[in-house]
């Protein structure tokens, strides 16, 4: 498991060359002043340049072909403690205990469940674009909450400690929060206990021996 409120930022590996995207964009760059020097000639002289549509419609396909090279990064995602985060513009974030099934799927990894807001969550993660994020997400679930976990992981999906960056995380709040088993509202931090493991939250008087992660609760 990772160390307590800290978690790992993954940024997506490109899945095309950096020097192949940097050429289409170059090559885009270049056709589209081309492309505006030849309008501005053939403004000044109707005969002059006779490819101008053609050579500003191969700049504007190059600058799209640039931008979806660089769209199929995707997001960066993050690991820790407090579950899975997705980047996408906002934080997605899927705690572990939310988690109702992992499983590889020819080369992504599929994560669903529900989200820290109560929304469907419905991801994938490449195991190319995002193999290390992908071999924590599945290190973390084996440790923490195996059941969710369909089907065996490519013995080769292996974690690297060094891989990503760390990022702090605010304690985990547990007022505000209901309990687990009994559906209570908390109102304070002293009222409830969290699993170490699935971060699930219980009233102190209502508290299983074991979570339903399986976990001890102490
Ligand atoms: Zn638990």
């Amino acid at each position: 498991m990772t160390d307590a409120r800290t978690e790992r930022r993954y940024e997506p590996a490109s899945a095309t060359p950096q020097g192949l995207f940097l050429l289409v964009l170059n090559a885009g760059a270049l056709a589209a002043g081309a492309g505006a020097v030849s309008f501005y000639v053939q403004s000044k002289n109707a005969g002059a340049a006779p490819f101008t549509a053609e050579i500003l419609g191969t700049g504007a396909l190059l600058l799209a072909g640039a931008t979806a090279l660089s769209a199929a990064r995707g997001n960066a995602v993050r690991v820790g403690p407090a579950g899975i985060a997705f980047e996408k513009g906002d934080l997605l974030r899927v705690p572990w205990h939310g988690l109702s099934r992992v499983q590889v799927e020819g080369a992504v990894l599929r994560i669903e469940g529900v989200s820290s807001f109560g929304g469907a969550v419905n991801e994938t993660c490449s195991l190319h674009t995002h193999r290390d994020a992908a071999a924590a997400i599945v290190a973390e679930v084996v440790a923490r909450v195996p059941a969710v976990l369909v089907g065996a992981a490519p013995e080769s999906l292996v974690p690297r400690a060094e891989a990503g960056e760390a990022i702090a995380l605010e304690a985990l709040q547990i007022a505000g929060k209901r309990c687990a088993a009994s559906g209570k509202p908390l109102a304070f931090e002293s009222d409830g206990v969290a699993c170490e493991r699935c971060e699930r939250v219980y009233a102190k008087g209502a508290k299983p021996a074991v979570c339903a992660c399986g976990g001890a609760l102490t």
